[in-house]
């Protein structure tokens, strides 16, 4: 299972499956990238293999964009199948997920959310953490890290994530508690992956995020990086990566 994430100037279609295949070694049984081009998101997922996507992905996939987040997902809540696949969308069709881990706690939220009149599609955990993302969100009215933040605290669990959100488009939010998560810093572009071999031959400098923290990546701004717990401000170490 792994995740990679581009927000930059180039076209991001390749560079995310590129990357995917360079996390194969991890494991997965389905695959899966969303590209936003500008307007519209775009979904691509399947069981199978990174190829089987990329045969798909051709048909599905017919614009361009320079955001873009793909996923390989060992399944643990619900079979593989192409609707339990990831990116995971939210109700409203602005949030997109994809997630590396467990959400422990999935059951009584799904329970909550269902009677506040969420509908859901897969029987993954994960389609629970993006709603519950919206929910917070909307009950707010705040922005996604902010909402990403709340909602990562209700939560008992694992996990690697990045979020996308349509109403405000320059900007993806990882977070991670138990699953790695490397985020690549180039000139005007951000890499995400679960490792940093998808984004070395693009930069030589990388953050690791510590357990229990967060990134608001956000295009031509500085990264900014805090602590779920309590939304306090790391001062991120840069690696430089050995090429
Ligand atoms: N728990 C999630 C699912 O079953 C993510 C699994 C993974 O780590 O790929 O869909």
């Amino acid at each position: 299972c792994g995740i990679v994430g581009y927000i930059g100037y180039r076209e991001a279609y390749p560079i995310v499956i590129k990357g995917l295949k360079r996390l194969e070694y991890r494991g997965y049984d389905s695959a899966g990238v969303m590209i936003y081009d500008g307007e519209s998101i775009k979904l691509s997922k399947t069981k199978g293999k990174v190829a089987d996507l990329e045969e798909r992905a051709s048909k599905e996939i017919t614009t361009n964009g320079t955001i873009g987040i793909g996923h390989t997902r060992w399944a643990t809540h619900g079979v593989p199948n192409d609707v339990n696949s990831h990116p995971h969308l939210s109700n409203s069709g602005d949030l997109v997920i994809i997630h590396n881990g467990i959400i422990e706690n999935y059951a009584p939220l799904k329970v909550e959310l269902i009677k506040r009149g969420y509908v859901f599609h897969s029987d993954t955990d994960t389609e629970v953490l993006v709603n519950l993302i919206e929910e917070v969100q909307k009950k707010e009215n705040i922005k996604l890290g902010k909402a990403v933040q709340i909602a990562l605290n209700q939560v008992v669990g694992a996990y690697a994530i990045a979020v996308f959100d349509k109403k405000n488009p320059d900007e993806i939010v990882a977070a991670r508690l138990g699953s790695p998560l490397a985020i690549g810093i180039g000139e005007g572009e951000y890499f995400i992956a679960s490792d940093a071999s998808p984004f070395i031959e693009y930069t030589s400098n990388a953050v690791y995020l510590e357990d229990g923290e967060m990134a608001v990546i956000r295009l031509h701004k500085e990264m900014k990086v805090r602590k779920i717990k309590d939304d306090s401000l790391v001062n991120p170490i840069i690696q430089e990566l050995q090429m």
